[in-house]
């Protein structure tokens, strides 16, 4: 079975062909970096990361790019508000770029914490601006743009036919329910910003051929996609929230200004909910990550995610999550009671094992079939009875490491899940160690060499108790 993917501009699963042979351009809108990433960013940037990695695993070299955005997407996620990060230095008196820097930092700090890859590039949109006046440029001379009178320019959003193809939505639909703003200068409430003039009291502004301002929220996608993947490339990926009206704008920005294609698979994650009920701020349930893995092992959060499927919503409960929690804990005994029966034996070379063979067969099957993480893990649980079953009866050699093979490559490296207890055992009982051998010194009355390991453990940071 060759990979499907579910391509929301056809709404069905297609077989995926890359459109250069062994190679995959993938672009994930990133962060708009002014707090604490939550719940909604480990769904989203886990299922992107599983989606790269097993790309990888199938042998495509992988080009993964990745936005920070850290200028022009305002409150209302319209042309309507202030920007966000903007708004966050006010409120923590310090410089919006700080501000940017200082969560980009925290974004990629949690992430790391989550197992999820770096992308190969990550790029600012602040880093970006005269692609973006030159983008702009371009869209204003076909007729696309117009700059108004108050210096602020705007898509032409009912010259663009196909806008609302990608969220199914007519131009009265994209419409409703949005906050039309009172005061305008556009020719149709429907058009969105691609530049907008700085007031005084805005701080990030750059100088342009309409005056001091910043870009829209929407148009560094489509020019840091076309300056790093090209004009046309594979894999446009987001949150099920991101498809109107963000990507609506990137596909009318790009094709007018490319005159090409922009995409051949959007691909959305859905979102996540907490008990039942939607995540914000303003229903008081909203989930930062720091505050999560007070609580939890970040695997275990990045193990609960992959359970369901990336186009289901994930409902987040803490008694599942403790249920998770247990389940996981003794996935990773039996996956350690393994390696060290394995530490233990004679290593021979890997053969195949038709049991695991067939095994890590469903396993591909499952990821074939547009990623479906649940339906893979499944056939970890089945390794793990096979694994506890071989350890209390014949433990034999082969198959056992089969199914370490098995473990390694398909929840390891494919869904990037970590068993670290080994790890940390080892260090411990290496810590363990090195205190008999000082209790030994102690008991000699010879001091100075106690004191002298007690000092080297110090500096590596483990500080011992002679109480
Ligand atoms: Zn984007």
């Amino acid at each position: 079975m060759s990979l499907v993917v579910y391509n929301t501009i056809t709404r069905k699963k297609e077989e995926f062909k890359s459109l250069q042979e062994g190679k995959v351009n993938m672009y994930v809108c990133g962060p708009t970096v002014y707090g604490l990433p939550h719940l909604g960013h480990a769904k989203s940037y886990i299922t992107f990361d599983v989606i790269y990695r097993y790309l990888c695993y199938l042998g495509y070299k992988v080009k993964y790019v990745q936005n920070i955005t850290d200028v022009g997407h305002l409150v209302g996620d319209g042309d309507s508000g202030e920007d966000k990060i903007e708004k966050q230095a006010k409120k923590e008196e310090i410089d919006p770029v700080e501000i940017a820097y200082k969560y980009e930092t925290i974004y990629f700090d949690m992430m790391e914490k989550l197992n999820v890859l770096k992308p190969s590039i990550s790029c600012r949109a602040t880093g970006h601006i005269i692609e973006i006046i030159d983008m702009i440029k371009t869209l204003i001379d076909k007729g696309y743009a117009y700059v108004t009178d108050e210096g602020n320019v705007y898509y032409r959003v009912q010259k663009f036919k196909k806008y609302g193809s990608l969220s199914n939505r007519t131009l009265d639909e994209a419409l409703s329910g949005e906050r039309i703003e009172i005061a305008t200068d556009k020719e149709n409430p429907v058009d969105f910003a691609l530049w907008k003039k700085a007031e005084n009291n805005h701080l990030m502004k750059w100088p342009s051929p309409w005056g001091l301002g910043y870009p829209g929220w929407h148009i560094e996608c489509s020019v840091m996609s076309r300056k790093y993947l090209g004009k046309t490339f594979d894999i446009h990926g987001g949150g099920m929230d991101n498809i109107f009206p963000h990507h609506e704008c990137e596909i009318a920005q790009s094709e007018i200004a490319n005159d090409a294609p922009f995409v051949k698979y959007f691909i959305h994650n859905n979102l996540v909910t907490v008990n039942g009920q939607k995540m914000g701020k303003s229903l008081g349930n909203f989930i930062t990550l720091p505050d999560l893995f007070k609580e939890y092992n970040p695997i275990v959060i990045r193990f609960y995610i992959l359970l369901n499927h990336y186009r289901k919503p994930t409902d987040f409960n803490n008694d599942q999550l403790k249920e998770t929690k247990k389940i996981y804990t003794k996935l990773t005994e039996t996956i350690n009671n393994l390696r060290q029966e394995l530490k233990q034996k004679e290593y021979t070379t890997l053969e195949l094992v038709p049991e695991v063979e067939d095994l890590k067969n469903k396993f591909l099957d499952a990821m074939n079939d547009d990623f479906n993480t649940g339906l893979a893990i499944s056939y970890i649980y089945e390794a793990q009875k096979l694994i506890n079953k071989e350890l209390t009866t014949t433990k034999t050699t082969s198959k056992l490491l089969a199914l370490n093979n098995f473990i390694t490559e398909c929840a390891e490296n494919i869904l990037g899940l970590t068993f670290e207890t080994t790890q940390n055992n080892k260090e411990q009982d290496l810590i363990n160690i090195i205190n008999e051998i000082r209790n030994e010194y102690r008991q000699n009355k010879d001091y100075q060499k106690a004191d002298e390991l007690r000092d080297k453990l110090t500096n590596l940071g483990i500080t011992i108790n002679d109480r």
